[in-house]
């Protein structure tokens, strides 16, 4: 490779994973090229963890200010201004995505704004505004992420989906909220929460399929009371527009739903159309994901792919965590691997869920006798807010080594506490060195190191 066009790696797509990969590569020695065609943070930055949790916190708010008469504070009739938060939003977000031009500058990564495609398994086509620009490159990384995708029925047309809501105009006084999963979940609350009616509609028994069940449960029962008005076992049939622009959803029940904005939170698929894939012979799964190995080659050996176009576990820290093993296999000692066991997640509904390792079902499944610890009570601050919601902490142990092997949480600061105990699971942590860690008091945490009683 000697053209001044030539590189070791190219890396298709700038979200959390390509970003990642190409400074790491970069810090090694290697010559990176990387082109994003939109903005650069991808997914998480523009239209996911970051707006998202932001806006999570403008609807914390709202109980703040309920929760504040009880200690004494009299505030005035709040109101929200939904144009100020989407401003502010948008500065924030355009300062990160001149963060991370920096971060590649810095690291001597060279930037393209355009489309790329793979015109074969060492070159890259990229489409800028000014034309066409082809690279050869070593090794290419595919990290193009996903995208929503809504299911095809009458009136499809009228929805949107999470990329839309962020700056919604107006402000959707009525909001329907169609999915069971984490987006669903947490628009549903932020959305009550900033002043919204929301109706939450999920086509199963329960949402948030994969959670633990008393989570699911328990948070179900706390966002109904928050105000969210969640019906399972409800399916869409048909959305009609009406004259004065509201929208009509149909159910299979026959019950008619009106709202201002329908949000369809129901799963997303690898963004790989146009990318050539299929000409080159790299191995598609389900929607076109990519098939990787343990090293995050595809079936092209010089192809490479990781995040979410591969369609696993679809989280902002484990795409990170697989462009760090990328860059260090090709370009570095080569020694660090990913491990996806006890990958703490949180879902930032209204209280937040935090969850690590098995539900207690997986966990039987697994290990066959489990044990299980369980607390559910008021949070000290709630004594004296008057909010009656409950916080419920759950330990799922393998009875045989006593091993902690599920830590699941809903309550305030969830996914905050959650990230420490998780460092004690990964290492393997017993019920008898919970039992022997001393507790911080008085907090919510302390709950997790004092269960001392099964329930089952
Ligand atoms: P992305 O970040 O999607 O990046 C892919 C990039 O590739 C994009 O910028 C895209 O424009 C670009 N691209 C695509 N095709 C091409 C092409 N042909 N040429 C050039 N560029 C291309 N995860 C968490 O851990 N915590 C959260 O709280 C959280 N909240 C979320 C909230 C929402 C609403 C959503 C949608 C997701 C959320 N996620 C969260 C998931 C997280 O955003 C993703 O797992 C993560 O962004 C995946 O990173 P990635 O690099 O694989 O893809
Ligand atoms: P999820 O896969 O989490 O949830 C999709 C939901 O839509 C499920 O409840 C599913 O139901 C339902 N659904 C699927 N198809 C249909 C259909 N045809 N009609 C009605 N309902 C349907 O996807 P999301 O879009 O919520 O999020 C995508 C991913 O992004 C998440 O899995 C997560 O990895 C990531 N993310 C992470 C966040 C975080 O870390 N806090 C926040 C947001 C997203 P069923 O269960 O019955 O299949």
């Amino acid at each position: 490779m000697t053209d001044s066009n030539d590189c070791d790696l190219f890396v298709i797509g700038g979200g959390s994973a390509g970003v990642r990969a190409a400074r790491m590569s970069a810090q090694r020695g290697a010559r990176v090229v990387l082109a994003e065609a939109a903005a650069l943070g991808g997914t998480c930055v523009n239209v996911g963890c970051i707006p998202k949790k932001l806006y999570s916190y403008a609807a914390h708010f709202a109980d703040d200010f309920r929760d504040a008469a009880g200690y004494g504070w009299t505030v005035g009739e709040p109101t929200f201004d939904w144009a100020t938060l989407k401003k502010n939003r948008a500065a924030e977000i355009a300062r990160l995505n001149g963060v991370y031009a920096n971060l590649l500058a810095g690291a001597g990564v060279r930037t393209i704004t355009g489309w790329a495609s793979l015109a074969d398994a060492h070159t890259v086509m990229v489409r800028t505004a000014s034309g066409e620009e082809t690279v050869r490159a070593k090794h290419i990384l595919v990290v193009t992420g996903g995208r929503p995708t809504v299911p095809d029925f009458p009136g499809c047309e009228h929805v949107i989906t999470s990329d839309g809501l962020f700056d919604a105009e107006p402000f959707p006084k009525r909001l329907l909220v169609v999915g069971g999963g984490y987006i669903a979940c947490e628009f549903a609350s932020i959305f009550n929460g900033l002043g919204a009616k929301v109706t939450q509609l999920y086509r199963g028994e329960q949402v948030l399929r994969g959670f633990d069940d008393d989570i699911r449960a328990h948070v179900a029962r706390e966002m109904t009371k928050h105000g969210v008005d969640l019906r399972t076992r409800a399916d869409v049939r048909s959305i009609e527009k009406r004259g004065d622009g509201s929208l009509a959803a149909t159910l299979a029940d026959g019950t008619v739903l009106e709202a201002d904005k329908v949000l369809y939170a129901t799963g997303r698929v690898p963004n790989i159309a146009g990318l050539g894939l299929e000409a080159l012979g790299v191995k598609q799964g389900r929607d076109g994901a990519i098939v990787v190995d343990e090293a995050y080659r595809t079936s092209v050996p010089s192809i490479l792919a990781a995040g979410d176009v591969t369609a696993r576990i679809q989280l902002t820290p484990v795409a990170l965590g697989e462009a760090m093993v990328i860059a260090d296999h090709l370009f570095g000692a080569g020694k660090k691997a990913m491990g996806y066991d006890y990958i703490p997640t949180a879902v930032f509904t209204h209280p937040n869920i935090g969850t690590v390792g098995y539900s207690e079902a997986q966990a039987r499944e697994k290990f066959g006798a489990v044990t299980i610890f369980r607390s559910e009570f008021k949070a000290l601050k709630h004594t004296l807010s008057g909010s009656t919601e409950r916080t419920l902490m759950k330990l799922v142990v393998d009875t045989a080594s006593d091993r902690v092997v599920g830590l699941h949480m809903v309550g305030a600061d969830a996914g905050e506490i959650v990230q420490g105990f998780a460092v004690a699971m990964k290492a393997g942590a017993t019920k008898a060195v919970f039992d022997s860690t001393i507790g911080i008091h008085p907090t919510a945490a302390e709950e997790f190191v004092t269960m001392r009683e099964p329930v089952a």
